[in-house]
């Protein structure tokens, strides 16, 4: 899960990382507040789950607390778009921080490199907004570390990483102690990605993180009850967000043939069988292993909120599911809502005589494979 840059930089503060001094606000008269406090020349921020805030009129330098109030107002509600992001987030908070006079930006990240199997620290001295420009066009101005999973980072291999970068001499140690930080944060808090860009240099020597990203592993989420709230919170879309709040595994595709099984592979399937029989997927929803009939009809529910939905494909193999306990949440579900849209369920394995024979006779059409369930469902959703 991504974490906002105010979130970013409270996790960071706790690890001795330099961060501006600032606080969030919903709302120009917060941001006026925020902005005395830190003395009026400040930096207002949208804070949105994207990057290139700065070239997309997202981040704006301020010398009165009235004109960051101003922008602050203008901000919060629109929507924001990125060249990374072409449809955009609207915008909810801003951070005001303290701005800070920078003479140069750097780049610093610790990742995680799948080819090589281990954590990954980058450097560059040209940092900033064009980031993605170097990575392109001069690769080797990036210096990459690779850390070793049972010794860590020794002291001497950052030094000589921080002066292959080329950081200039007035940064070189505190650029050696920011990485070590980074890297025990991004150990201890479960991180996959954190990333610092630009980390500034000002003009009187401190090197001091401008902007933060951090990104936590969701599997580690179950330790950080405060951030899976803002998770929910933050998901840009509301159905995505109940998902979130259930627990459940669902992202929203834009198509009308709702879509739901168990297994992540079993669901890509059939997504695209429905896509190969001509239809639109409105979804993907995981009902994970083992569900019990009451997440069943949760899911169900789920599928259903979305008003494009013009039919639904239910796709189970039963192993740990059970064939009836799936048909049970079904049923539970259609005793609830009022269905007016076909749906085919395909039901193999583990209890499928069983969950079959409670579903013939009502309105839920059996389809015997997969490929079948999608054709039906398409049709259906035309006709
Ligand atoms: P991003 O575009 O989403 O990565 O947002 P950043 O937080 O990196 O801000 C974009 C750019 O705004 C940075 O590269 C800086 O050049 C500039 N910026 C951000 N904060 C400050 C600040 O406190 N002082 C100054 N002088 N520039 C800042
Ligand atoms: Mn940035």
């Amino acid at each position: 899960m991504k974490l906002h840059e105010y979130q970013s930089k409270q996790v960071l503060e706790r690890f001795g990382v330099p961060v501006p001094k600032g606080s969030v606000a919903t709302d120009s008269e917060s941001a006026k507040i925020a902005a005395d406090e830190l003395g009026g020349k400040v930096v207002v921020k949208a804070q949105v789950l994207m990057g290139g805030r700065g070239k997309a009129g997202g981040v704006k330098l301020f010398d009165s607390s009235q004109e960051a109030s101003e922008f602050a107002g203008s901000l919060i509600g629109k929507r924001l778009v990125s060249i990374q992001n072409p449809a955009g987030m609207v915008v909810e908070k801003v951070l005001v921080a303290e701005q800070i006079d920078i003479a140069e930006e750097y780049y610093v990240a610790v990742l995680l490199d799948r080819d090589k199997q281990t954590n990954l620290v980058m450097i560059s001295a040209q940092g900033g907004m064009e980031i993605e420009e170097v990575a392109h066009t001069n690769p080797d101005a990036i210096v990459k570390l690779n850390i070793d999973p049972a010794w860590g980072l020794d002291d001497f291999e950052v030094r000589k990483a921080v002066l292959k970068a080329k950081i200039p001499k007035p940064a070189q140690n505190q650029m050696v102690q920011m990485i070590k930080k980074l890297a025990k944060a991004y150990n201890e808090t479960d991180a996959e990605m954190i990333e610092i860009n630009p980390c500034a240099l000002t003009p009187d020597g401190k090197l001091i993180a401008a902007d933060a990203k951090v990104s936590i592993d969701d599997n580690a989420l179950y330790k950080y009850k405060s951030l899976s709230e803002t998770s929910a919170d933050s998901a840009d879309d509301v159905i995505e967000a109940e998902a979130s709040r259930r627990g459940i595994a669902y992202v929203r595709l834009g198509g009308d043939i709702g879509i739901m099984g168990n297994g992540a592979g079993l669901v890509m399937c059939s997504i695209d069988e429905v896509s190969a029989a001509g239809g639109r997927p409105a979804n993907f929803l995981d009902v994970g292993g083992g569900a019990q009939a009451d997440r069943v009809k949760s899911c169900v529910e789920l599928v259903l909120m979305d008003e494009n939905v013009k039919g639904l494909m239910i796709n189970i193999f039963g192993g740990i599911t059970r064939g009836e306990e799936v048909a049970q949440g079904i049923l539970s579900a259609f005793e609830q809502l009022d269905v007016k849209i076909p749906v085919v369920a395909r039901i193999e394995g583990t209890g499928a005589k069983e969950g079959l024979a409670l579903l013939s006779g009502t309105s839920i059409i059996p389809a015997a494979t997969m490929k079948e369930a999608a054709e039906k469902v398409v049709a259906l959703a035309r006709g």
